[in-house]
Parts: C-alpha cells; sequence; structure tokens
C-alpha cells in the first residue's frame, strides 16, 4: 500500500506579475488561511517579486519559491541568478528543468541534474519536471522519454526531503489539455517505480506533481489518481480565485482520500488478523504485498 504524502499544490508564474500584481497575491493569501492545513501551498513568482512577496508571505500557509537558478554560487554571469541569492530573497523552493527552460535555453538532463544540486547547496528544495512532447508522445515514445529525463536529471542524492517531481506533459501546458486520469495513473505509477527502484526507502516518499492545464474544474478529479501527490499549475495560478479553487479542491479530495486510506487499512487489518487467527498464530502469511517488479525497471540506469 503507497503511503498517504502530504500534497503540495506548487504556483508558476513565470514571466508574468508585477508589484502591481501583489494584491492578488494577498488575496491568496488571505483565502489560503482558511484551506485544510494538510495541503502545502507554494506560489514561484518571478524572481523580481521574491523578495516581495516572500515579505508578504511571512508566517503564512504559503511558501514562496523561484522559478530557475544558475548553477555557480556568484560570478562572471551576467543577468543569472545563484541559487543562494533566491534563498537569500526568500525562496524556499526552486524549479528547474521546466519544459520551457529545456526548449527556450536548451538545458540539457546534465545541467538541469547540475542546477538541482545548486538548489540544495542554497539550502532549498528543487522541483525537477520532466514531461514529454506531443512527437514524442505520438511516436510511444513517453515513458522512454521520462526514464531518460529521470535518470539523468535527478541527482544521486535525491531525497524525499530535498526533491519534488514534477511530471508536465509538453502538450498540456498552457493547451488546455489533459490526459486522461488513465494515462496519469499510468505514468505517475512508472515514476513512482523508478524513483523506488532507485531510492527504495526515499523513493516511496517523494511526491510527484502533475503539471499541465490544471484547473478548479479537473483537479479533484487529477488528485484522485494515484500517485499524484500535488500539481504545479501555470496559467490559473495568476488567480486567486482560481488557484485558491484548486487548492481547495485538492484538499477536499486529500481529505476524502485520508479517511478512504485509514478504512482500507482498518478493514484489511481486521482481514489480516482474522485470516492469521484461523491460520493458528503469529508469523503466518506476510500481510505485506509485494510490488510486482515491472518490466520497464530492467533498463534503467
Ligand atoms: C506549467 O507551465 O508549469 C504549467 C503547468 O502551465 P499551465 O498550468 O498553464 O498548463
Amino acid at each position: 500500500m503507497t503511503e498517504s504524502l502530504r500534497v503540495l499544490i506548487a504556483g508558476n508564474w513565470k514571466m508574468n506579475g508585477l508589484r502591481a500584481s501583489l494584491p492578488e497575491f494577498e488575496a491568496m493569501l488571505a483565502g489560503a488561511a482558511a484551506l485544510a492545513a494538510r495541503v502545502d501551498l507554494l506560489v514561484c513568482p518571478p524572481a523580481t517579486l521574491v523578495a516581495a512577496m516572500a515579505e508578504k508571505a511571512r508566517g503564512s500557509r504559503i511558501a514562496i519559491g523561484a522559478q530557475d537558478c544558475h548553477v555557480q554560487v556568484s560570478g562572471a554571469h551576467t543577468g543569472d541568478i545563484s541559487a543562494e541569492m533566491l534563498v537569500d530573497a526568500g525562496a524556499g523552493f526552486i524549479i528547474v528543468g521546466h519544459s520551457e527552460r529545456r526548449a527556450d535555453h536548451g538545458e540539457s538532463d546534465a545541467r538541469v541534474r547540475q542546477k538541482a544540486q545548486a538548489v540544495w547547496r542554497a539550502g532549498a528544495r528543487a522541483i525537477v519536471c520532466v514531461g514529454e512532447t506531443q512527437a514524442q508522445r505520438d511516436a510511444g515514445q513517453t515513458l522512454d522519454i521520462l526514464r531518460a529525463q529521470l535518470s539523468l536529471s535527478l541527482p544521486d542524492e535525491s531525497s524525499a526531503d530535498n526533491l519534488v517531481v514534477a511530471y508536465e506533459p509538453v502538450w498540456a501546458i498552457g493547451t488546455g489539455l489533459t490526459p486522461t486520469p488513465k494515462d496519469v495513473e499510468q505514468i505517475h505509477g512508472f515514476i513512482r517505480d523508478l524513483v523506488v527502484a532507485r531510492w527504495p526507502a526515499e523513493g516511496k516518499r517523494m511526491r510527484i506533481l502533475y503539471g499541465g492545464s490544471v484547473k478548479p474544474s479537473n483537479a479533484a478529479e487529477l488528485m484522485a489518481v494515484a500517485n499524484v501527490n500535488g500539481a504545479l499549475v501555470g496559467g490559473a495560478s495568476l488567480k486567486a480565485a482560481d488557484f485558491l479553487g484548486i487548492c481547495a479542491a485538492c484538499a477536499w479530495q486529500s481529505g476524502f482520500a485520508q479517511v478512504l486510506m485509514f478504512c482500507v487499512s482498518a478493514l484489511w487489518r481486521l482481514g489480516a488478523g482474522v485470516s492469521q487467527g484461523w491460520r493458528g498464530g503469529y508469523g503466518v502469511g506476510n500481510p505485506r504485498i509485494d510490488r510486482v517488479t515491472p518490466r520497464h525497471l530492467r533498463q534503467d540506469r
């Protein structure tokens, strides 16, 4: 049985937002105070707003993150910003490897891995994005692409505490299209298997977010899928009403899931106890259900 992980809803403002956007953020802070405490909330504004928003968010339910960083601490890199600078400004998470950075700036998996390590060096948590393009999907290469991206972009030192994985199909970003819940389940299960194969204990606790056209109207359905531990939200994170609507849907969904898991686990324990009693004692039958190692893992690393 997979653990119930805390849900993380992360907003990615991309290259949007001026100081004039701060009242919208204040509306998010006000609305977030009423949300169930079991959901973690994060907003990643452009670098120019990190300090101002971190100041406003101090002591609130919303953490502040950033969208990218340079791999070096400091130096002759005109126009770049280091992870240390972002953390100094108030960022607790930094997104790396977003498909827009991979496409617009030619960022390789190796560079993404270095950036994740830079994030940790600075003391923040990395959100590493992976996802296939439409052409790769059409060619049936989705799992191969994800396997390669995850294998090469995630550093060996990854743990459940320093890393969040975001699965973002490129064709779903900003298009209004989303994969079916069945597709999401298959792909998140695939990602879970890969991280568990590489980090047997930590991999079970790593959060895997879904990203790509998440809205208040589809958030609960997506969050109900196994191994979806939150969302990375672009366009819909710019408006307080939409972002809070998504957060509320996810909070409700995760609360429902927790109650369901409690009931299933209670029933299962009862069943195991009855079965043990029936078999006449301890040590008979292992109640742990082992995962079958899928074939796709054989090629990994
Ligand atoms: C994103 O770019 O991270 C994203 C998920 O965008 P959108 O929600 O707008 O599809």
